[in-house]
């Protein structure tokens, strides 16, 4: 790797680290994971449903984890025993925390199972912005806290997170991503690592993303932009 994308070089940087849940971080698209597991037999329809684009993304998630009848804990012990973090990511937080930059998940997903396998890596102080969930007798229930109005979609906004964080005086955001809700805070960031839909979508529109095989690159641009802003005042120390 020998440049780092859309940023400029000699001024000061404060980077923040911002990552998808499913198919990114995760190795695997662990919602699917669990409806394929503990679903009810017609969950596809709705997955169906969501590709015809006849549903939301939120609305899909909502009544495919409907059709689950498990309770919390033995829908995360699922993920402890089955999911798996991307080869490089727990390198990436400990060079993350070495080096003070913040490295959170932003994800529509839901929060129980982005828990477990956090907690299952000793990952537990990771921010992440996911749905909240509470198991009822009647099934879940789903609160969404980081909406925003201008959001193309219902539900969470991935790119609430970023603007957050932007907010907070965090100026370069590197974002790491895999999916279709992946596309707009691709844009709203500095320096992207993108595979499957969203790497197919930046690359026909001509956008300039790394491809994402593992974390270790996003550890080697973390280093190219700490050594550019390490005569300044950021968070690279
Ligand atoms: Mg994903």
């Amino acid at each position: 790797m020998t440049n780092i994308g859309r940023i400029s070089k000699s001024r000061k940087r404060n980077p923040v680290v911002v990552c998808d849940f499913d198919d990114t971080t995760a190795k695997e698209n662990v919602a699917q994971m669990l409806l394929e597991e503990f679903g009810g037999s017609n969950w596809r329809d709705f997955r169906n449903s969501h590709q015809r684009n006849q549903i939301s993304l939120m609305e899909y998630q909502e009544l495919a984890f409907g059709t689950v009848r498990a309770d919390r804990n033995t829908l995360k012990e699922f993920v402890r025993q089955t999911a798996t973090l991307r080869d490089g990511f727990k390198t990436l937080f400990e060079f993350c925390r070495s080096e003070n930059i913040p490295i959170v998940i932003a994800s529509l997903g839901l929060d129980f199972y982005i828990e477990a396998l956090l907690e299952k890596e000793g990952l537990e102080t990771i921010p992440f912005f996911a749905a909240d969930t509470a198991f009822t007798e009647k099934g879940i229930k789903y609160s969404y806290r980081y909406k925003w109005k201008k959001c193309w979609q219902p539900g969470n906004c991935k790119c609430l997170v970023l603007n957050r964080y932007r907010e907070l005086g965090y100026d370069t955001v590197i974002f790491a991503g895999d999916g279709n809700s992946d596309i707009c805070p691709a844009k709203k960031s500095d320096v992207v690592f993108a595979r499957r839909f969203l790497e197919t979508h930046l690359s026909q529109n001509g956008l300039s993303f790394y491809k994402l095989s593992d974390f270790s690159d996003v550890i080697e641009v973390l280093k190219l932009i700490c050594a550019e802003s390490k005569s300044g005042v950021n968070n690279c120390d």
